[in-house]
């Protein structure tokens, strides 16, 4: 398994830490802040041969490690008919692939971005897992996709405003890195998005929710549940077996404590599996007296899993259960699907092969 990648870039610094490396290499850490507006107002992926750059600024690109852009490149962009999805597939400085997508309407754009090249987490439905894990990806490989989707706004007059990590990959298994990115797209230095348009998607791993609910990050947390009982959730998801829902549910639990922020559910519908009406009322047992939100997707059919994807009024049914009970519950939208916006979809029609969790985990 690749664990760190071979590329450092410019991207993987925060705003302290380039000030820090600039001070290290004997240049005045106030040039932080021309290199910033390059990279993150300006969007240049070339900023070495910028003519508004002061001398010092200007050698220091110039020389010593680290300082690689651009690190990714779009190699694949695809439309849906519709017009409100927009998929990116990336390649990265070592050819692993990853892909972003845009959704939304102008105005209010939300890009879900990559955060590990494959999944070791294995969900049965999900054409990301399906692939296996491959390598986790840099904090600089995280804000690069961000940068992308900010430039294709920037360019129609628009920007990036809501964020969520709900490409390929799990979040918390690539701890570090994933929060030392949103730290640098959340800078106002930099792209700005605010913290609370941030979203978190994790398939549950415990002691990722613990760590984040310590440490206060003001970003939202998102679980993906999927199924009320341990023997079905085991099912779809193996990591399940890890962290059953016990566990899961005392995290979150201890994550509403603790953060004080609302939590958001996650809950793929699939046919004949989990749609049913009395699921709904299973969900509100399992969630009750927290404030909870619960996001439906319907299923977006992959081909190493046969389930079937539910019509849009058996999911209007499910989402009235659990409003009735008193929990906002939303059906994200099933855009998309003529471009595989599903995760990891594009990426899984091109290329085939990885690790899975019981050789990981
Ligand atoms: N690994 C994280 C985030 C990436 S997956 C997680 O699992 O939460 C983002 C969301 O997409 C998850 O809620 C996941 O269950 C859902 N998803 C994955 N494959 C899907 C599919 N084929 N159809 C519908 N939703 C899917
Ligand atoms: Fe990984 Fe999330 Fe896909 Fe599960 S749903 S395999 S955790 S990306």
């Amino acid at each position: 398994m690749v664990r760190s990648p071979l590329t450092a870039s410019l991207f993987d610094l925060s705003y302290p830490q380039l000030e820090a490396r600039l001070q290290r290499d004997g240049v005045r850490p106030i040039h932080a802040r021309a290199l910033w507006q390059a990279l993150y107002r300006d969007l240049d992926c070339y900023p070495r041969g910028r003519a508004d750059f002061l001398p010092p600024l200007q050698r220091w690109l110039g020389e010593g490690e680290g300082k690689q852009l651009p690190i990714a490149s779009v190699i694949d962009r695809i439309e849906s008919g519709d017009g409100w999805t927009r998929k990116l597939l990336f390649s990265l400085a070592d050819a692993q692939q990853v892909e972003a997508v845009l959704m939304g309407f102008p105005g209010r754009f939300t890009a879900c971005l990559s955060t590990q090249a494959g999944c070791a987490m294995g969900c049965v439905f999900c054409a990301t897992g399906q692939m296996g894990f491959v390598r986790h990806l840099r904090p600089g490989e995280i804000v690069a996709q961000a940068v992308e989707a900010q430039r294709i706004l920037a360019s129609e007059g628009d920007s990036l405003r809501n964020l969520v990590m709900m490409g390929m990959g799990e979040p918390f298994h690539n701890y570090e890195a994933v929060m030392e990115a949103l730290r640098i797209i959340s800078d106002s230095r930099g792209l700005n998005v605010t913290p609370s348009r941030i979203t978190v998607s994790t398939v549950g791993v415990v002691p990722g929710i613990v760590r984040f609910a310590e440490e206060r990050a003001r970003f939202n947390l998102a679980v993906s549940l999927h199924a009320t009982t341990d023997e079905e959730r085991s099912a779809l998801v193996p990591v399940n077996q890890r962290w059953p829902l016990s566990e899961l549910l005392e995290a979150c639990r201890y994550y509403l404590k603790v953060s004080g922020q609302r939590l958001f559910f996650g809950w793929t519908l699939i046919e004949g599996r989990n749609d049913s009406p009395d699921q709904a009322r299973q969900i509100v047992e399992l969630i009750r007296g927290m404030d909870a939100h619960v996001n439906l997707i319907r299923l977006n059919p992959t081909t190493g899993f046969d389930g079937v994807t539910p019509g849009q009024s058996a999911a209007e049914a499910f989402r009235q259960v659990i409003q009735d009970a008193g929990f906002p519950c939303t059906i994200r939208q099933h855009r998309g699907i003529d471009v595989a916006a599903g995760c990891g979809q594009l990426k899984a029609a091109r290329v085939q092969g990885g690790q899975h969790a019981a050789e990981i985990l």
